[in-house]
């Protein structure tokens, strides 16, 4: 690993994304496993890299702070540094965070989101032969999910039932806009779900753009509009508009249709409600390839659908805005496992090898997923999926590390 930033330059953003051959990327360690995950991770990326274009590129890593470690060298949980890094190198990596109990802030990951404007989390989902699943053919599910990452009850606006300020919200929700089903607004809490044209629009139109991209055939608009008809229906709404205004999509029976200009094929767009897709990627994961959906459904849905394929241990994250990056582990601190070299490096791993794609490095990325393969396919796995595989030994973190890179070819 290569810490100090010497030759290292800086990624530009101009249109689009210009990658030097010594980028500097910040990382954030993370909390908890962040310990064992993250240096797990670096020397897969660095060995990935190193095969892929021997001494003519390398990432020149510079760690940032956020977390326990930011609390414990700075006094601040999130310093601004650490925002400002993330702003001016535009690709960054963390493990996961502690959310600090009692502190002024909810949750360090929404902050950072939040904070950087990063608007879309997209979780691919697929699945690699050999993870043990609870599904009969886990190898059907190839999903990627596109979260809205900046509004909807995840931006926090609640009202604690009892307070003052509540009963009077809800007496005006009651007298002045005749909402007569309050039974108990003296004891009742409140949380405001904000759903924006220009929120909802953004995040379509780059769930569309991936499909185009990445040659998909079907892109799904997941929401709960025959119940919540002005948030999660005017997602639906504005999803088919931006369709239909910014992609020349046609109407067909089950919703619009695109032709991708890249290859001429179709891509079909619908709209699915958020329990009924809950039941359809279970029983027909194969029918979906794109998910575009609001912040809380994408909640929910990114875990089980990582659950189908094996876990969040192994299910990538990246958060993005037009310009900047931030990949990370999906999963938590888990603290039972934190400091022992026991935890699994996957999901960290498979985010930094969508990091490598956003670069432009697919030869990299290319021989981090063959390494990956080859190992779980060996059945060289971490003993969160070794105690589901019958005489398999499990892993430590560094090991499994190891037999990755081996792997690579
Ligand atoms: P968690 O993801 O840490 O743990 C859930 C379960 O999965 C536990 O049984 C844990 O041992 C297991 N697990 C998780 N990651 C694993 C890995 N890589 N290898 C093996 N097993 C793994 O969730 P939690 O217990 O709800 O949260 C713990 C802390 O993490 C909390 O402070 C929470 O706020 C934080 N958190 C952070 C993030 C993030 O940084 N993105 C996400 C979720 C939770």
């Amino acid at each position: 690993m290569v810490d100090s930033v010497e030759k290292g330059q800086q990624i530009q953003w101009t249109d689009s994304i210009s990658v030097p051959d010594f980028p500097i990327i910040p990382y954030i360690e993370g909390d908890g496993i962040g310990s064992d995950i993250t240096p797990a991770m670096l020397k897969v990326v660095n060995h990935a890299v190193s095969k892929a274009y021997g001494d003519k590129r390398a990432i020149e890593w510079k760690e940032i702070f956020a977390g326990q470690k930011a609390f414990d060298l700075t006094g601040e949980w999130l310093p601004q540094d650490t925002i400002d890094a993330i702003e001016k190198y535009h690709v960054a990596i963390k493990g996961p965070l502690t959310t600090p109990v009692g502190g002024g802030i909810r949750s360090l990951n929404v902050a950072l989101r939040q904070k950087l404007g990063l608007f879309i989390c997209q979780r691919p989902v697929q699945y690699f032969e050999g993870v043990p699943s609870p599904m009969m053919h886990p190898e059907k599910v190839d999903i990627t999910v596109f979260r809205e990452n900046s509004e909807d009850i995840y931006i926090g606006i609640e009202f604690k039932a009892g307070d003052t300020e509540t009963k009077r919200l809800l007496e005006t929700l009651k007298n002045q806009y005749a909402v007569d089903n309050i039974a108990r607004p003296e004891n009742t809490g409140v949380g405001v779900k904000l759903i924006s044209e220009h929120a909802s629009k953004r995040l379509v139109r780059q769930a569309l753009q991936y499909a185009i991209s990445q040659e998909k055939e079907h892109v799904a608009l997941v929401h709960k509009g025959n119940i919540m008809k002005y948030t999660e229906g005017a997602f639906c709404h504005w999803g088919y508009d931006v369709a239909v205004e910014e992609f020349a999509a046609k109407k067909v029976e089950w919703g619009y249709e695109i032709e991708n200009p890249n290859n001429g094929q179709k891509i079909l767009v619908t709209d699915v409600i958020a329990d009924a897709c809950f039941q359809q990627v279970l029983l027909k994961p194969e029918n979906f390839d794109v998910i575009a959906t609001m912040n809380l459904n994408g909640d929910y849905l990114s875990d089980a659908l990582a659950a189908q394929i094996g876990g969040i241990g192994i299910a990538p994250g990246a958060n993005l805005s037009d310009r900047d990056a931030l990949f990370e582990a999906t999963h938590g601190t888990a603290p039972l496992y934190a400091g022992k070299n026991l935890a699994n490096p996957s999901s960290l791993i498979l985010s930094a090898e969508m990091m490598l794609r956003h670069m432009g490095w697919s030869e990299a990325a290319d021989k981090l997923i063959q390494g990956m393969r080859l190992s779980l396919k060996a059945k060289e796995v971490t003993q969160d999926f070794a105690r589901h595989m019958e005489g398999v030994e499990g892993l430590s973190t560094s090991d499994f590390a190891q037999a990755i890179c081996r792997h690579m070819r």
